[in-house]
């Protein structure tokens, strides 16, 4: 049975007025379930629900509407293209590389560099695990969320020590668990893997001042080397938060590409303008059934996504 996420995607791009249009298509996941068991276990925030199965159909789906599939580090283009993306560097993202093996399609994976040194559990994951154990409303949880983005991350670990003790960030499972160094390493050697920048501690870069967003973002660089033998060329703000400072400082680090939230489809000379190659829009999937809607956006003709992107230019998706 094809699941519901598919589904969506099937309404969506059904409903695609003729060709799909040339440009490149971003499409932003994070943890990738090995079914739809985990959104109900507690262990890891469900905001967006993706299994294996989902991405695998997914990537049928858009190889049969003859869509290629690039990342940052591949030169010549010729629209239209897509690039899939996963942010964090969850140890579920692992089990990604025998579908992309299967299809021939390349990802890019972008690391919280000091939850793979640390092996310690994402602070989203924390805070809905420890919350949802105590009783708390999903919602409550939502709004506590969002008040802690506006901390840093030692700000934001602070508080859910206070609320939750000390050993919260311990992961309990394979589900919730960044990759181990070794796991990084072995992965990252794959051709059809790019290893990006996600900061160190997952820094919605934006909070900090200059100094810390050059520390969060250096300090990723190093370890990302250390752990893969490569320094990486391209960034996923986290929370999709970025300003013109912050781009400027990751070119500074020898970033060339970075990647929002902002839900906009790329004209393929994007990639090609230093500027513009700092800001590239990008579709976050599979959020409470907005898949759909985000798919259609990212791929209908050109003008539909365009005049979108002129009046949302912001992030839909929050981690
Ligand atoms: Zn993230």
């Amino acid at each position: 049975m094809r699941s519901k996420v598919v589904k969506l995607v099937d309404l969506a791009l059904s409903r695609l007025p003729g060709a799909v249009a040339p440009g490149l298509v971003v499409l932003g996941f994070h943890g990738v379930w090995r079914d739809m068991a985990v959104a109900g276990q507690g262990v890891v925030d469900p905001y967006q629900p993706l299994t294996l199965a989902d991405l695998d159909q997914l990537i049928d789906e858009l190889k049969r509407m003859g869509l290629g599939f690039v990342t940052a580090r591949d030169g010549a283009r010729q629209g239209p293209v897509v690039w899939l993306t996963f942010d964090d560097g969850y140890a579920n993202n692992l089990a990604v590389l025998p579908i992309l093996r299967r299809h021939g399609v390349p990802a890019t994976f972008f690391i919280t560099s000091g939850n793979v040194l640390s092996g310690e559990a994402f602070w989203w994951d924390v805070l809905h695990r420890e919350g949802t154990r105590r009783g708390q409303a999903p919602s409550a949880l939502a709004t506590w969320r969002e008040t802690l983005k506006a901390l840093p991350p030692e700000g934001i670990r602070q508080a859910l020590i206070a609320a939750f003790g000390e050993t919260i960030f311990r992961p309990v499972s394979d589900d919730d668990r960044p990759m181990t160094p070794q796991e990084l390493s072995a992965f990252a050697a794959d051709p059809l893997v790019e290893i990006g920048n996600h900061t160190q501690n997952h820094a919605i870069l934006p909070v900090l001042d200059a100094a810390g967003q050059r520390a969060e973002i250096a300090a990723a660089q190093d370890g990302l080397a250390k752990l893969t033998g490569a320094r990486p060329k391209v960034i996923a703000y986290p929370n999709g938060g970025a300003t013109a400072q912050t781009a400027a400082i990751a070119a500074s680090l020898g970033l060339q590409t970075g990647v929002t939230c902002l839900p906009h489809r790329n004209q393929l000379q994007d990639m090609d303008s230093a500027a513009a190659r700092l800001s590239i829009g990008r579709f976050m999937g599979a959020r409470h059934g907005v898949l759909a809607r985000e798919m259609r956006l990212a791929l209908a003709p050109a003008g539909v996504a365009q005049r979108r992107a002129t009046t949302q230019r912001r992030a839909l998706f929050n981690l």
